[in-house]
């Protein structure tokens, strides 16, 4: 039934990316579709290392996904996390039971000596994810968020602690300049004929995946179709904060901004449907409903990148 015969690469954050995903699972042969993911906002916790968006691809492809908060594990419970308040501690990033195996696992396998890329490779397979799901570098990168109330902060305190409500003055990855393709990325990218930059936050999820050091450059290389996935949707996020980040980082609030940010990565783009009318320079642009708020239209959105990509040449 999945005749898709083009290798498909995806690059995405964590929700918003893991519904295309989902769609084009749906449609593309595994063998064909490798995703490629912000490992940014990657941390430690009690010891354990997680992987908020690469756990919430594969929780999501493995049909296992949480699907009211879009991440965790459906119908976890939380026993560890009351011991730990029984404890004394007031824990503030909610780790499901089921899903701390995932983080034991992937801990013990990294300090076993494994690289990142391994160790999701032997987890979803595990959870019969039959794609590929590629941290966007195996060397540790931190975004850290410069605010304006409380000065720099780690990812997920900004995000989960802070409720991503602070004013964000300046975005800086650390251990970004250490950061390689890793030889899985580079085969994917390289044999790519169609790349899509998922409808996740271009700030916070895409800008550390494209910060690589060579990475943008060689996904800009591709003679292939490299297209974007809108991310605001009638001049608002559905959800999260890419529109007030781009307020408090000085820029418009408009697709153009999306589209600049982009430049030169990217030659087509997927607009809303509700956004007709908008106009691009040197873009292929097509207009859709980009809202995935069911399976049907995560696979219709899917099916619109294959038919429209696929007889365009860049
Ligand atoms: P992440 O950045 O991939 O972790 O995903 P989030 O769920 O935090 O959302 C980030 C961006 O994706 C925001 O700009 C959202 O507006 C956008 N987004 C989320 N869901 C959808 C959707 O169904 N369609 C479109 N077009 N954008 C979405």
């Amino acid at each position: 039934m999945l005749v898709e015969s083009r290798n498909v690469v995806l690059l995405v954050g964590g929700v918003g990316g893991a519904k295309l995903a989902a769609g084009l699972a749906r449609v593309v042969p595994p063998e064909h579709l490798t995703i490629i993911v912000n490992t940014g906002d990657d941390f430690w916790h009690y010891g354990l290392r997680i992987c908020p968006d690469l756990d919430t691809i594969t929780y999501t492809l493995g049909g296992l996904v949480d699907r009211v908060n879009g991440w965790g594990i459906a119908g976890d419970t939380t026993a560890t996390l009351d011991a730990l308040g029984r404890l004394g501690e007031k824990p503030w990033f909610r780790l499901g039971d089921q899903d701390i195996a995932t983080h034991l696992l992937r801990t013990s396998r990294l300090q076993a000596g494994e690289s990142l890329t391994q160790v999701m490779a032997a987890i979803t397979a595990a959870l019969g994810v039959r794609c590929r799901v590629l941290p966007m570098a195996d060397e540790p990168v931190a975004t850290r968020v410069d605010t304006v109330e409380h000065g720099e902060l780690d990812f997920q305190d900004y995000f989960v602690r802070h409720r991503w409500q602070p004013t964000v003055r300046a975005l800086r990855l650390a251990g970004i300049e250490h950061a390689t393709i890793s030889a899985a990325v580079r085969h994917a990218v390289e044999n790519a004929d169609l790349i899509v930059i998922g409808p996740s936050n271009p700030w916070l999820s895409i800008q550390p995946i494209l910060s690589v050091p060579g990475l943008r450059q060689l996904i800009a290389a591709q003679p292939v179709p490299r297209v974007a996935v809108t991310p605001i949707i009638g001049g608002q996020a559905v959800k999260g904060p890419t529109v007030k980040i781009m307020r408090e980082l000085g820029y418009t609030v408009s697709l153009e901004t999306v589209t600049g940010f982009y430049k030169g990565t990217i030659n087509g783009f997927i607009v809303d449907a509700q956004d007709q009318g908008a106009d691009f320079d040197d873009l292929q642009f097509s207009f859709f409903d980009t809202l995935m708020n069911s399976d049907e239209k995560r696979i219709a959105l899917a099916e619109h990148l294959l038919s429209w990509t696929s007889d365009w040449i860049s």
